[in-house]
């Protein structure tokens, strides 16, 4: 490290502050939580609409109507996962074809993929008048925007069960069936995205906002591990005031509402916000504890955890993340006195949550290091 290096990364520690631990104490601060929206979003593609070629047993007209959606979708900047919502409830509610309906007359003389019977429901989704003329309906793109519209509105839909924030929309008859069109749904998505997986939209996560596309790619290892964020070590893993500091602060200006990434493939184990901390808010360094946290279990026993965000995280118990996912975003919540993310790496962790302690805490920065993942701001 140059000397310049050195005094660079001392000015930030002074001008940062950062310490997390600490016992209870009060609440300071509120904080504007829109700044996690401010990631940049990209200005979305416009919907599109010529033929497109066929996708697995998906024929042309079919990913046409599959493509305006993901399109709309994009367009309207709803969250990927989204796409996937929509598309499971146009292959559940017409096998993507834009259906006519032989008791509505009208609905006949508009061009149509197929003929069904359903009450007075047409389209792609298979909306009745409520949503809109019977034109309307049988417009994809207007379909597909209302559909959105309506999904946007269910509270917590991205964590949400496909078929539960489906069936929030469309009030099925049948509400666990879309449920298996999952698969069927994030393959398509992906494929009209160009992308091998839903969960690689730029190393993202389908539920970060506007898309993880926006946030950048990040750089993989060999091991298949990346950094969490790329900012600057404050605080080192070890002995401090007493106790282990049993993970690794980073931070850098201008740090808050940054998205935090998994660090490796796994399982999401713990999503908590214990009711001993401040949670969406600022702590201090009077507070104790992680804030909002998650913990996510990697092949091999290993647990990495992320505290500190800056709200509920974006990723929900159980959930599959690959190397990374968005989980959350850069926060101070908990005992905290800045934004920042402290970072933990636990190694033969007992199956089952609440294993990860200070005693299977390892240094992460040797730990990733061996990963060729560094920690740091990078070059
Ligand atoms: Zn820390």
């Amino acid at each position: 490290m140059t000397r310049r290096s050195v005094a660079l990364t001392v000015a930030i520690l002074a001008a940062v502050a950062v310490l997390c631990g600490g016992m209870v104490g009060l609440p300071v601060m509120l904080f504007g939580q829109m700044q996690a929206e401010a990631a940049a979003c990209e200005l979305p593609s416009a919907p599109q609409a010529s033929p497109v070629p066929s996708v697995g047993e998906w024929n042309s007209a079919q990913t046409t109507h599959a493509t305006v959606i993901v399109s709309v979708g994009r367009q309207r900047r709803v969250a990927p996962r989204g796409y996937v919502i929509a598309l499971a409830v146009a292959m559940q509610e017409s096998t993507l074809r834009n259906l006519a309906n032989s008791t509505v007359p009208e609905s006949l003389d508009i061009p149509h993929d197929g003929v069904g019977s359903d009450h007075d429901s047409v389209g792609l989704f298979q909306q009745r008048p409520g949503w809109g003329s019977v034109r309307e309906r049988m417009t994809p793109s207007y379909a597909a925007g209302k559909f959105y519209e309506a999904l946007v509105g269910v509270d917590g839909w991205e964590r949400m069960r496909l078929t539960d924030a489906a069936q929030a929309v469309q009030r099925s008859g049948t509400p666990e069936a879309y449920q298996k069109w999952e698969d069927d749904a994030e393959a398509l998505a992906a494929q009209i995205l160009g992308l091998p997986n839903i969960d690689d939209i730029g190393g993202g996560d389908p539920t970060a906002p506007c898309g993880a596309d926006d946030l950048g790619p990040v750089p993989v290892g060999p091991g298949g591990w990346v950094q969490p964020i790329r900012a600057t070590i404050v605080s080192p893993f070890g002995p401090r005031g007493g106790r282990l500091h049993a993970g690794v602060d980073l931070s850098r200006q201008d740090v808050r509402g940054d998205p935090i990434r998994a660090a490796a493939s796994g399982v999401v184990e713990q999503v908590k916000c214990d009711w001993y901390t401040t949670c969406d808010r600022d702590g201090s360094t009077n507070q104790r504890g992680c804030g909002w946290y998650v913990d996510i279990r990697h092949p091999g026993d290993v647990v990495t955890r992320y505290c500190h965000m800056i709200r509920r995280p974006e990723v929900s118990i159980g959930q599959r993340a690959t190397a990374g996912t968005v989980i959350g975003f850069v926060g101070s919540s908990g005992g905290s006195s800045g934004p920042h993310l402290h970072f933990e790496v636990h190694v033969d962790v007992p199956e089952g949550p609440y294993h990860a302690n200070g005693a299977n805490a390892v240094d992460p920065v040797a730990w990733m290091r061996e990963r060729d993942a560094p920690l740091g701001p990078g070059t």
